[in-house]
């Protein structure tokens, strides 16, 4: 399913994100996927690009940054617009969980939590690919949009460490770097971001 965020932050083209307290030594982890994705939009013309905000989401309102970066180490917990959610995230598992709040006029995103285990064994630039992997998720689509084995880019449901590289999917030719995106999930993203 791909979804629209609210017409406020939609018209901004922009998705604004903060580092919780619990992933201050993962920064330069985000920072880095920050700068990654700009680059793929950029190129293949997403309509949506990501900004650092030192701004927390505010738990009632659309105020602060849209999205949230943090670290789960086991059961989580986040508040957005009034709502409460959780779930559960092994600390050593091989991918994060991005959960949505919805708002009001047809269950328009209007924030977004991204998760990251806590204490993954992998090396940075899987944890960049995992962090790319769940702002994609973030622009608005959900774990039915994963890009297809055949067809397979960072965002494929599976990501492994490979040598220095990290594979997507199945086949072993398919190792990034660099970090690349298929016209297929580029396409699922305009259509969220017109
Ligand atoms: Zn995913």
């Amino acid at each position: 399913m791909i979804r629209s965020w609210v017409n406020s932050v939609r018209q901004t083209h922009k998705l604004t994100i903060f580092a919780a307290p619990n992933a201050a030594a993962l920064a330069p982890i985000l920072g880095t996927a920050v700068a990654r994705f700009n680059a793929l939009s950029q190129s293949l013309a997403l309509n949506v690009t990501y900004e650092m905000s030192s701004s927390p989401p505010d738990p009632d309102n659309l105020s602060g940054a849209n999205v949230q970066f943090a670290v789960a180490n086991g059961a989580y917990t986040f508040k957005g617009f009034g709502a409460e959610g959780g779930g559960f995230l092994k600390a050593d598992a091989r991918e994060g969980v991005t959960e949505f709040v919805t708002a009001g006029d047809g269950a328009k995103l209007a924030k977004a939590f991204i998760f990251v285990p806590a204490h993954i064994r992998v090396h940075d630039f899987m944890k960049i690919c995992m962090t790319v992997h769940e702002m994609i998720h973030a622009t608005g689509l959900d774990n039915d949009e994963h890009s297809s084995y055949a067809d397979s880019d960072v965002f494929c449901e599976g990501l492994t460490p490979s040598g220095a590289g990290v594979q997507c999917g199945v086949f072993a030719n398919r190792i990034m770097p660099p970090i690349w995106m298929t016209n297929r999930t580029a396409e699922k993203i305009k259509s969220a971001w017109p």
